[in-house]
């Protein structure tokens, strides 16, 4: 039989000797209660032979009456109060001379009656609520309240329930399949691992940024092994009371020892596994994460491996995590899952475009273009944004333009159509935004532009250009970033040259990137000569600091610094200088893009080439 059983069994015998032992010990005060009456009526009563049996104690006198009486005293019984000792020499003459059996003596009330009343009683109620608790625990219903604080909420996403998800489900994350492939084959046929004495891991560590798929690849791990799955949040671990975290973790391998072979799933393991260290020192000591955190320690040490339980768990911080958590025998395996490339993304896209009915025209490889960085998470959301859009415009099929507004709804922010922009404004970014783009078109290393529009998206910005890159890139040269620090100066150089002196602080933006992306140049990578290969400054992790900026440790020379300003003012102006040469060059380009773009406020790549 197992566990739980078993327990249930001995909650059953727990209540019953409980209530039984209720039950004798008020036998003694079940009978009903009989009619009070004064004492000279009583003792008149068993004189005129009314009563045939009493008894006494030392405060009051029973007495049970003859069919008769009982009827004339509408009670089969009364009862008196006296006063012990006063006259109980009378009384027993009294009863003696009408022959009524008596019984119990001055001091008949046994002690432990009274004892009964005033604390066993409220005690044995106490043992049986607590004894219903468990009861009501083992039994695993849901129920209200307190008694239910231990029982953890693993969700149990088993085979035979739910869709089945499998290795198909998930894409653009191939190196992490193949390491994971090992572990359903594990879950399969544990026994062949087993009679070779291999090595059989416990835990398996998914790490990656939050939407990378980490869960979605967990479950898909359970659905090609065909076991139940059981995952929890770490969160869910750590509530307001101390205890109840790490009774939830013992709940939870119970259960997965139940359901063997399986997998056991912790979301956001950091919320539970920090470091111990980490903590100490702060204003929170966090007792119930420590404990908490123990008794996954503990659990993980202590199960049989051969039983076909993993453990899998997601984090996306694991520089945080206990050390405790990463030794051999807990989570000594990681796998990375890193945010897809171009080809992961338009696989992702694909996984997902299965689900919509999509139109001839859409190219999910521009579409994936278009979202470097994004995750799994927000693609998944592009398609179903889309084919909402597409749906509520009453369109039969998804088409392009309802993936692409998706992908700027989600990126750029919601379409600010209701602002209004005065002409005078429209004219001036028009102006800056071809700026850029004609910018992008003419220099060699720069992103092909994509479109250039005047809708304002995201506050603060008034129009944008969008550039794609033709392939993922990993590394820049030197001239590519020149060549972007040109394209983020375009805009700038735009304004100077139509409207003069009357320039606007549009440009705000750009100048701070291309500085940042200047003085980097200078003090990160080693690309300027007067300062030769060498970094400057050290940079101090923000996480350390537990502040939202970066910080900087300055470890160069007051002269030195000196030397960064100017090189960095250096590139800027030679750039900015070359950017105004390329738009005095091609003007007249620069007047017909701006006012197309002022007439259609969006102008995609084929229509600038043709104005070009
Ligand atoms: P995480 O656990 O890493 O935060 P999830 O697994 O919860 O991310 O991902 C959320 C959703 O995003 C998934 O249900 C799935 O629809 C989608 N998704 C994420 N990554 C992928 C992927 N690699 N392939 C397909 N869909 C993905
Ligand atoms: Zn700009």
């Amino acid at each position: 039989m197992n566990h739980a059983g078993r327990q249930r069994i001995f909650t059953l015998i727990y209540l019953l000797a409980v209530i039984l032992i209720f039950i004798i010990l008020s036998r003694g005060f079940s009978t009903p209660g009989p009619k009070s009456v004064s004492y000279s009526d009583l003792l008149a009563a068993i004189r005129a032979g009314e009563v045939v049996e009493a008894e006494l104690d030392e405060t009051e006198l029973h007495a049970k009456l003859t069919d008769a009486a009982a009827k004339s005293h509408g009670n089969q019984r009364l009862v008196a109060t006296r006063l012990p000792g006063i006259d109980d020499a009378t009384l027993l003459r009294d009863l003696d001379a009408a022959h009524v059996r008596y019984s119990g003596r001055i001091a008949t009330r046994a002690w432990w009656k009274d004892a009964l009343l005033l604390w066993l009683l409220p005690l044995l109620l106490i043992f049986l609520f607590y004894g219903v608790g468990l009861w009501r625990l083992s039994q695993g219903g849901g129920g209200a309240g307190s008694l239910t604080f231990g029982r953890n909420r693993a969700k149990i996403y088993d085979r035979s329930t739910g869709e089945r998800v499998t290795f198909a489900d998930v894409a653009g994350a191939d190196e992490a399949e193949d390491e994971l492939i090992e572990v359903v084959d594990f879950l399969k046929n544990p026994g062949k691992y087993r009679a070779l004495g291999g090595h059989i891991p416990r835990g398996v560590l998914l790490v990656g940024a939050p939407g990378t798929g980490k869960t979605l690849l967990a479950k898909a791990v359970a659905g090609e092994a065909g076991v139940p799955f059981f995952s929890i949040s770490g969160s869910e671990f750590v509530e307001m009371f101390v205890g109840v975290g790490a009774a939830r973790v013992r709940d939870l391998f119970e259960q997965g020892k139940q359901r063997a072979p399986c997998i056991i799933f912790i979301d956001e393991l950091d919320a539970v596994g920090k470091s111990r260290a980490a903590g100490r020192g702060m204003l929170m000591t966090n007792d119930e994460r420590e404990q908490t955190l123990n008794q996954l320690l503990t659990e993980m040490d202590g199960f049989d491996t051969s039983k076909g339980i993993i453990i899998m768990a997601a984090t996306n911080t694991p520089e945080v995590l206990d050390p405790a958590l990463l030794r051999a025998g807990r989570f000594d395996r990681q796998v990375v899952i890193d945010r897809p490339d171009l080809r992961g993304r338009e696989e992702i896209l694909k996984v997902h475009a299965r689900q919509v009915k999509l139109a001839p025209d859409v190219d999910l490889h521009t579409i994936a273009a278009r979202t470097p960085g994004m995750v799994g998470a927000d693609l998944a959301n592009i398609v179903n944004e889309g084919a909402l859009l597409a749906a509520r415009r009453g369109a039969g099929l998804v088409e392009m333009g309802h993936l692409e507004e998706a992908i700027d709804r989600i990126m750029l922010g919601l379409e600010k159509k209701s602002r209004v922009m005065s002409p005078a404004e429209k004219e001036r970014v028009a102006c800056h935004e071809t700026g850029h783009a004609l910018v992008a078109l003419t220099v060699e290393n720069a992103d092909p532009v994509h479109r250039v529009s005047i809708i304002p998206r995201t506050i603060g910005a008034l129009g944008h250009t969008l550039q794609l890159p033709t392939q993922e890139k990993f590394l820049m040269t030197r001239p590519e970033l020149l060549d972007q620090i040109a394209v983020m100066l375009g805009g700038r150089a735009a304004e100077e040259l139509v409207y003069r002196d009357a320039i606007s602080t549009g440009a705000a933006n750009d100048l701070e990137r291309a500085s940042e992306l200047a003085r980097q140049m200078v003090t990160r990578f080693g690309m300027s000569d007067r300062l030769g290969q060498l970094t400057y400054g050290h940079p101090l992790a923000a996480r350390f600091l537990d502040a939202p900026f970066a910080a900087e440790e300055r470890n160069y020379s007051e002269q030195t610094a000196e030397i960064i300003d100017a090189e960095v003012r250096r590139i800027i102006d030679e750039n900015y200088q070359r950017v105004c040469d390329i738009l005095a060059n091609r003007r007249p380009a620069l007047d017909r893009i701006s006012s197309e773009l002022i007439r259609h406020e969006t102008l995609d790549r084929t229509e600038i080439e043709k104005l070009v």
